[in-house]
């Protein structure tokens, strides 16, 4: 009898980045191998990777380094955008490194005959899963990586979102995460041969028997269409928070980054957005020390932001990609980049707690997690009362 070869998962990056690895451990397991939480039991490693920044290149190369150190025989696979990138880099870390872009190698799941031990739970299984619909990206951002690694554009299926969704549903999750690299771009087949677009796929999905909230992983703020406000506003299912990049709010900078919208674009779409559902969360992503941002840059940013009292922002410290066309421009300097960034970090705790003190003393449905928090429909952090399950809907108040 053969044992289950025991593999350990890591996934770096994006909500993209983490549905694949889910779906490389259900190709794992069916082939027999065994997820585990510890490196140190694990006859295989496998890193989904992630090049967004040069930082998280770096972390995932000291991340490898700590693997290869802490389980002294186990291969370790590395996969996903940064594999893609730079596999020699990878390669250059340890003989036992390798890069693993499409199925595992032939034997690698083949095992002596050992005593199977009970694989404990598994540490990345999660409250909401999340099912990547699209794949792709060939948009010209000046500073972005992702078209180099993802140049081809996918969409699943209507039928293929829907067998997924009714599985998860059936297996007891009450929020899923729809997720793309450009969700709002998706163009899946459905009945007839149609094309659906993401509203016409929500539609389909909110009359299926399904019984999970939606919520939308991020969207380019051209794909906020006012069909899909309404059918945010009409549908208690669908959360009312939108993840929309922004990156800079200063019109030259926007241009130079080669971003297609101005910034009265982006203000008008979330005031549209806020018209038709005041309580909607509307997070964005903003990149700091762009080589061409100045000071006034950088400055009608925070104002600009301020301004839109937006309910929290991911902030990224620009770092030059090779093989981008702002690799080429000189960077601004560290100690600029560093007080950017913090000063972005800062507004964005105050966009957080400002958020938030409006809805203190009322209740909304939150989705449980396991550290005893949850996220509400809106995407503010809760408590949730002690008895209630992970994964599980419930009403909590925010205090
Ligand atoms: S930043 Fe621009 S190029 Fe990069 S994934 Fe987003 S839209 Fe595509």
């Amino acid at each position: 009898m053969k044992r289950a070869k025991k593999v350990f998962f890591y996934t770096f990056g994006c909500k993209v980045n983490q549905s694949e690895t889910e779906g490389l451990k259900d190709r794992w397991r069916g082939r027999g191998a065994l997820p585990v939480s510890e490196v140190t039991r694990a006859d295989v490693c496998i890193v989904n990777s992630c090049t967004v920044t040069a930082r998280a290149d770096e972390e995932c190369r000291q991340f490898v380094r700590r693997l290869l150190r802490r389980n002294r025989k186990a291969p370790v696979y590395v996969t996903g955008c940064y594999a893609r990138r730079a596999a020699a880099d990878l390669k250059a870390l340890s003989p036992r490194v390798a890069v693993l872009l499409k199925e595992p190698p032939e034997g690698l799941l083949a095992s002596e005959p050992r005593r199977l031990s009970v694989s404990p739970p598994d540490p990345s299984s999660r409250s909401r899963p999340f099912v990547k619909i699209q794949d792709g990206c060939r948009a010209r951002c000046r500073y972005c990586i992702v078209p180099r690694v993802r140049p081809r554009l996918w969409n699943q299926t209507v039928s293929g979102v829907l067998r997924k969704c009714l599985s998860l549903s059936r297996d007891g999750y009450e929020e899923i995460v729809l997720t793309g690299i450009r969700l709002g771009l998706y163009r899946g087949v459905g009945p007839g041969n149609k094309r659906f677009d993401l509203v016409r796929l929500l539609e389909r999905l909110l009359e299926s028997p399904a019984r999970f909230r939606i919520r939308l992983s991020s969207l380019e703020v051209t794909e906020v269409t006012d069909p899909l406000i309404r059918l945010i506003q009409g549908s208690p299912r669908v959360c009312p928070h939108l993840h929309i990049p922004l990156q800079s709010a200063d019109d030259g900078v926007l241009r130079e980054m080669g971003r297609w919208y101005r910034f009265r674009d982006y203000a008008d779409r979330v005031e549209r957005l806020r018209e038709r559902v005041p309580h909607c969360g509307v997070t964005a992503d903003v990149l700091v020390g762009y080589p061409t941002e100045t000071d006034r840059a950088f400055r009608n940013t925070v104002d600009r932001v301020k301004g839109l009292a937006l309910s929290g922002l991911h902030v990224f410290r620009y770092s030059p990609r090779p093989g981008t066309p702002a690799a080429s421009l000189p960077p601004c300097s560290p100690q600029v980049l560093q007080s950017r960034a913090t000063e972005m970090g800062r507004l964005s705790e105050q966009l957080k707690k400002d958020f938030r003190e409006r809805f203190v003393g009322t209740w909304r449905e939150t989705l449980a997690e396991s550290s005893g928090y949850g996220w509400t429909d809106n995407y503010i952090r809760v408590t949730v009362p002690g008895d209630a399950l992970p994964g599980r809907l419930v009403q909590a108040r925010i205090v």
